[in-house]
């Protein structure tokens, strides 16, 4: 469906434009409809700078992203538009994505503007309507009301159901669950199981582990740039091979814990369902909850942490010394390592 091949984007930096950042280097991989990829790196890892070239915010320097085919750089005009109607993404910052004098509805009045100016108004209405419901928001909540009145989970809701009036294929969804509260956060991640049954393809932002692997079907692991690890989500975290992806799952030990008996009251009370988690080799729900294991977790980051400031990943080694990205080596069925022999 989408379809990123070798991309790189390299950003001129200093007063003068004359230093160049790699911010993304050769990453190729591909967005299919009914899954969620995950996109897991630290902050400055390049995964807002992916998104924002899927979403044509950012053009690529090398490398082609390519939709149905078309590589979506040479898209113009009504064209682009059309690619719009397909591929949207939600950002972080809902606040960002909305001007403060007006109504969040605006949102709804332009793209009926845009792509559907034949539709009624009442009809309009009515689909405004039922796209809201959709997502969980109550439309008299929200409609009519300033940014400033709805919070943050409401406007991400809002995005959504402005994505899901437009028929969308493809969204980018990138960190939406970081700044929304624990309660909230559990609906965010519902409604995009929702929307991939609807056959939607979901790439799925974080720098958080535990978020990546409750949701997605493939993880990518991004390190300064650099896709390091790659594949079916259950292998990568069952079976991490590189040094990075393992720092990471060690940052995170509640990951690899079952069900934990005692968190059930306060899950129930967020909405999750304790039962419902029956896929084999999944981790249970309790490392979304923000009280687990926070200590254990605190002091293994910490470690973490220090290991990745002695610079001890022999890739930021090889990336900082060397100009071309090592290939990507296919260990198992599905599931991608960069080459061992040079980085790990
Ligand atoms: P992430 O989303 O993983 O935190 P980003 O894609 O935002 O990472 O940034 C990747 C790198 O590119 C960072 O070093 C960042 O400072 C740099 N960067 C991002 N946007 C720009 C820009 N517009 N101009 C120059 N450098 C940028
Ligand atoms: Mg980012």
């Amino acid at each position: 469906m989408l379809k990123l091949d070798n991309v790189t984007k390299v950003y001129k930096t200093g007063t003068f434009g004359g230093e160049s950042l790699p911010a993304v280097r050769k990453v190729s991989f591909e967005i299919r409809p009914g899954e969620v990829t995950a996109l897991i790196g630290e902050s400055g890892s390049g995964k807002s700078t992916l998104g924002k070239m899927i979403l044509r915010l950012e053009p690529v320097t090398s490398g082609t992203i390519t939709y149905e085919g078309t590589d979506i750089a040479r898209l113009k005009g009504k064209r682009l538009r059309e690619y719009y109607r397909h591929v949207q993404g939600v950002f972080q910052d809902p606040f960002s994505s909305y001007n403060p004098v007006f109504r969040a509805d605006r949102v709804f009045a332009t793209i009926k503007r845009s792509y559907f100016p034949s539709v009624s108004n009442a009809e309009w209405h009515e689909r405004v309507e039922t796209s809201l419901k959709s997502v969980g928001l109550n439309p008299v909540d929200v409609l009519n009301k300033f940014t400033h009145q709805l919070s943050g989970g409401q406007l991400q809701r809002i995005l959504i159901a402005r994505a899901l009036l437009l028929d969308i294929k493809v969204l980018v969804a990138d960190e939406i669950i970081s700044m929304i509260d624990a309660s909230t956060r559990v609906d965010v991640l519902n409604l995009l199981s929702n929307l991939k049954a609807r056959g939607l393809g979901v790439l799925f932002i974080t720098h958080d582990l535990s978020l990546g692997n409750y949701i997605s079907e493939r993880t990518i692991i991004l390190r300064r740039g650099v896709i390091v690890e790659m594949g079916a989500t259950q292998k990568v975290f069952d079976n991490p091979q590189h040094e990075y992806t393992k720092m990471l799952l060690t940052a995170v030990p509640q990951l690899h814990k079952k069900w934990e008996a005692g968190l059930e009251p306060e899950l129930a009370a967020m909405g999750v369902n304790a039962q419902d988690d029956g896929r084999p080799g999944r981790y249970s729900r309790s490392s979304l909850h923000p009280l687990a294991n926070m200590h254990a977790r605190k002091g293994r980051r910490e470690f973490a942490e220090h290991e990745l400031a002695e610079g001890l990943l022999r890739t930021d080694t090889y990336l900082r010394t060397h100009e071309e990205v090592p290939p990507l080596v296919e260990i198992e069925d599905d599931h991608f390592v960069v080459e061992s022999t040079r980085v790990h």
